[in-house]
């Protein structure tokens, strides 16, 4: 029989936040797959956990993914921890998952410590809705389009950056989201643990004076819902109500449908529509 991966969430910041069942879990498994070894073996040594440990990590994933799918088929118990927090949030795990159940291989999750999550429920913001986006990607094409993506979203969305890349990332998103309220999240569960509720401008005034210290999370406010309906309103004026009926029935709704719709966006009724159409 097959042995199972364990996805074990370690402490993002405070020791404290280890759960007992991931203690015993790395005491128990036959190895651990570790991001950064050197980083984890702290950690390891803290608990008193004797554990063989081997490097999984981004630049190794595919065949070390290979060699450890190949140990679990062999019955072998193997937990997964990353730097920090969840792993397969932001960081190797998501790969070995997939690879294990497609080998037909358990995987099991042992809740904890999440920075997003973390972030998020001292935000301020609403939690009910949220937008997890992790690191905006690198690329200058690509984080443009998923900046612009961003734009649009109304619920409350979550990023991860690096504290030297805090400001330009800022300066990016105040000026394609515009001034919203945003809470900065640093050194989350340490000693200097930080939730600055403010706007996007004001983080960013203050950053620009003083050098941010520390990993951080963005939680900023999605898009007001009225806005999106205001400028789809402004949109309409500029067509006519064929073009507006048209443009639904070519994202594919039927005649009706689409009367329906274009009715509603302009606040008409579908009769109106259909006897301006008539009239025509
Ligand atoms: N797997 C992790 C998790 O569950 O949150 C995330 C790993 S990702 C590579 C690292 C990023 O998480 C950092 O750049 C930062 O944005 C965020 N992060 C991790 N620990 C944090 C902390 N103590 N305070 C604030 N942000 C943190």
């Amino acid at each position: 029989m097959s042995g199972t991966l364990f996805l074990c969430a370690t402490p993002i910041g405070n020791l404290e936040d280890i759960t007992l069942r991931v203690i015993r879990t790395l005491k128990e498994a036959d190895l651990i797959a570790a991001e950064d070894t050197r980083n984890s073996i702290r950690l390891l040594n803290h608990f008193d956990i004797h554990t063989p440990m081997t490097s999984y990590h981004e630049y190794n994933k595919i065949e070390k993914g290979r060699q450890l799918v190949e140990r679990l088929l062999e019955g072998k118990n193997i937990a997964l921890i990353t730097d920090a927090g969840t792993p397969g949030i932001s960081d190797p795990g998501e790969e070995l998952v997939k690879m294990c159940l497609e080998a037909g291989i358990t995987v099991t999750s042992l809740p904890g410590p999440c920075a997003c999550i973390t972030a998020l429920t001292i935000s301020g913001l609403p939690t009910r809705r949220f937008a997890f986006e992790a690191f905006l990607p690198s690329e200058k094409k690509e984080r443009r389009r998923i900046l612009e993506e961003l734009e649009r979203e109304t619920r409350t969305i979550i990023l991860y950056e690096a504290p030297h890349r805090l400001v330009k990332t800022l300066e990016e998103l105040l000026e394609i989201l515009g001034d919203r309220r945003m809470t900065l999240c640093r050194e989350l569960t340490k000693k200097h643990e930080e939730g600055f509720a403010s706007t996007l401008s004001q983080v960013l005034e203050l950053y620009r004076q003083k050098e941010p210290l520390g990993e951080c999370v963005l939680v900023i406010e999605g898009k007001d819902r009225r806005e999106i309906l205001a400028e789809e309103r402004e949109a309409w004026e500029d067509i006519s109500i064929e073009e507006h009926v048209k443009l639904y029935e070519e994202k594919g709704s039927p005649r009706k449908e689409a009367m329906k719709l274009a009715a509603r966006d302009r606040g008409m009724t579908r009769r109106d529509i259909y006897q301006y159409l008539l009239g025509k």
